[in-house]
């Protein structure tokens, strides 16, 4: 009974959106298995300064709102004003499905974001994205208790970094804390799949591609994980 009731929720869900959508929703025209190169080559562009985004940001405008999106990759970004995600990747309006927030971290708004991009907009990559000298990581690491709801960023990186060694953590210049950016991505790929059936579904399925990367600050470039 329980199933048939989340069934029939999703269901609902999926339907009303896609009868918001006309038959002709705007794709962003990345195909499965390109995604990574795309954002290589966004990102290139980005450090080049060819950005090509804007040329037809009119016409996305009109043709995903009269028609709908469909995004093909989904981000979980950081909230640092210095990763702002479209930009660095050069890609415009209804090409990424973004959810941000302070450390990039997984919890149950973004698993249930990313599951109704996949399921019901056709997003098939998710590109978990770090970037170098995170505050939220760089507090996690500092172990301090912080105040109001912010102790809830440092809990969802805390087992990232629990195996790590923190000597010299408050180091810019040490390499622990880059390693520390890469080990909470690493770890939020993981929960991510992990905390979701549709996800670990469509990865088996061959219908999602998860991609992890790191943005560097300092020099706008993105390094992808293996
Ligand atoms: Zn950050």
């Amino acid at each position: 009974m329980k199933i048939h009731l989340r069934s029939a929720l999703f269901l609902l869900l999926v339907g009303s959106l896609a009868a918001c959508s006309a038959a002709q929703p705007r794709t962003s025209g990345i195909k499965p298995g390109e995604a990574r190169q795309e954002l290589v080559e966004g990102n290139q562009r980005f450090l080049e300064g060819g950005m090509r985004s804007h040329a037809w940001h009119d016409e996305s405008i009109m043709q995903t709102g009269t028609f709908g999106q469909s995004p093909s990759i989904g981000v979980l970004s950081c909230a640092d004003s210095r990763v702002p995600t479209e930009i660095i990747f050069d890609q415009g309006v209804g090409d990424l499905f973004v959810v941000r927030n302070a450390g990039n971290f997984r919890n149950d708004s973004a698993t249930g974001t990313f599951e109704y991009g996949v399921e019901a907009l056709g997003v098939h990559s998710i590109l978990v994205l770090g970037h170098t000298k995170c505050g939220a990581v760089k507090a996690t690491l500092a172990g301090e208790p912080l105040p109001g709801h912010m102790s809830v960023i440092t809990a969802a990186i805390q087992p990232a970094l629990a195996k790590m060694d923190r000597t010299a953590a408050s180091d810019d210049e040490s390499p622990e804390p880059i390693a520390a950016d890469e080990a909470n991505v690493r770890w939020q790929m993981k929960q991510l799949i992990e905390g979701s059936e549709l996800l670990q579904k469509a990865l088996a399925d061959g219908r999602l591609t998860m991609l992890g990367g790191i943005y560097d600050v300092e020099t706008g470039g993105v390094r992808f994980l293996d």
